[in-house]
């Protein structure tokens, strides 16, 4: 998705993944590096022949990209320095996902009352009941995503299953918020080549729903007062001003009961809550807006202002076989109502059960039409994928 915008720039992407992977299917180039992106000595071979690096995952060597960014690789006897955006550091406090929290509550933003654990047994298990009461999360600090290095203690009767998904894991607690809604905020950040901010474009807020802590929907507009919309762009705007690095960020929140907002993560990068603003914002998608930061090109008067009245996404997650996703597929190619305009997305990736494979986005132009009555046959298979 990178790759269809640097096109429509005139940039061009350089990628380090395995050979054949989706980046590659749709950007034929020799200047591709083969091999893992975990592999220091693949980076510093990509930096050669980059002038700017970014990042599409979080859960990368930061120590290279340091060496990178700050030494530089050596290139004919000699040092190149390239930029990396988002900064090697932001990359690295958001890898560990208790020292990110610690950073923003630090900045007087609102986290959940969270604590590290140095030791893995009941007791501990105990003092943070006492603390925070049933239920209560365990959080892997580090490599979590969809969930996957997350666990949910609701009462002693889980401490014996608790202590073994801990064992040789960095772990932190963080008290259950039993939340209204979720919300999320892309936010382009700009800088001067000295690393100033220059300023923050935050994205429209959108709800985001999960399904087993794996995101499968995300709403635009949000069903939420303007007020609380208003408040999830101007906190998601200060999270990313606390950051470092050029590029777009998503921020993750929960919407409280009482109506208060409080930051569950950051990822800083393209992301699925911003997957709508390739139709929703035509002109400037999450896409095009990470390229054009990270090459100090985004026009500064942008607005990002969506183009829909409402749009819709939904995860394409892999079934129990390779093909279980055709009949989802072949809906998308069927007569839709008017007013609304659906809009396939495939990744070139393997099917796997629960793996992201690709994505649909319904739009409508106007607020009279039933979007949500248009997307249900949609939410309905892809829920059916899932048994
Ligand atoms: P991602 O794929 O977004 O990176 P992750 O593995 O980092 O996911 P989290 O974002 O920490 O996981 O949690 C996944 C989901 O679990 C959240 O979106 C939310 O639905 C639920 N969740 C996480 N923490 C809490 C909490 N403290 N209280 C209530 N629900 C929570
Ligand atoms: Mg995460
Ligand atoms: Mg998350």
């Amino acid at each position: 998705m990178l790759q269809e915008q640097a096109l429509l720039l005139g940039v061009e992407l350089v990628i380090l993944d395995e050979a054949g992977s989706p980046a590659k299917q749709i950007n034929q180039n020799d200047k591709h590096v083969a091999g893992s992106f975990k592999d220091a000595d693949k980076i510093r071979e990509l930096a050669r022949r980059c002038d700017v690096l970014t990042v599409e995952i979080e859960h990368v060597d930061t120590q290279v990209l340091e060496e990178i960014a700050t030494k530089g690789v050596e290139v004919d006897g000699k040092m190149k320095k390239v930029p990396v955006h988002p900064s090697w550091d932001t990359i690295r406090l958001i890898q560990d996902k208790y020292l990110q929290k610690e950073h923003f509550s630090k900045a007087g933003l609102p986290v959940a009352p969270q604590m590290a654990l140095e030791t893995h047994d009941v007791s501990t298990l105990d003092k943070v009941a006492e603390a925070y009461g049933f239920p209560f999360m365990l959080k892997a600090r580090k490599g979590s995503y969809d969930g996957r290095g997350n666990f949910k203690v609701n009462g002693t009767e889980d401490y014996a299953e608790a202590v073994k998904f801990m064992e040789g894991l960095s772990i932190y607690a963080e008290k259950f918020l039993p939340f209204q809604k979720e919300l999320a905020v892309m936010v382009v950040r700009t800088e001067d080549d000295e690393g100033n901010l220059k300023d923050v474009y935050p994205y429209p807020a959108v709800e985001t729903l999960h399904v087993d802590s794996i995101c499968t929907q995300v709403v635009y507009p949000p069903a939420v007062p303007d007020e609380t919309y208003q408040k999830a762009r101007s906190l998601a705007s200060k999270v990313i001003q606390t950051l470092k690095g050029r590029g777009v960020y998503a921020v993750e929140m929960f919407l409280l009961q009482d109506g208060e907002l409080v930051i569950n993560e950051v990822a800083p990068r393209p992301h699925n809550s911003g997957h709508y603003t390739m139709e929703a914002l035509p002109a400037m998608s999450q896409f095009r807006a990470q390229l054009c930061a990270i090459l100090d090109i985004f026009p500064a008067a942008t607005k990002l202002q969506p183009r829909v009245s409402g749009a819709v996404m939904l995860n394409i997650l892999g079934g129990a076989n390779p093909d279980s996703h055709d009949k989802l597929v072949n809906m998308t190619h069927q007569d839709h109502d008017d007013g609304v305009d659906v809009f396939l997305h495939l990744y070139g990736k393997a099917s796997k059960p629960s793996r992201k494979i690709g994505h649909i986005t319904l739009t409508s132009y106007s607020p009279a039409t039933d979007l949500m009555a248009a997307v249900q046959p949609f939410a309905d298979e892809v829920s059916n994928l899932r048994q």
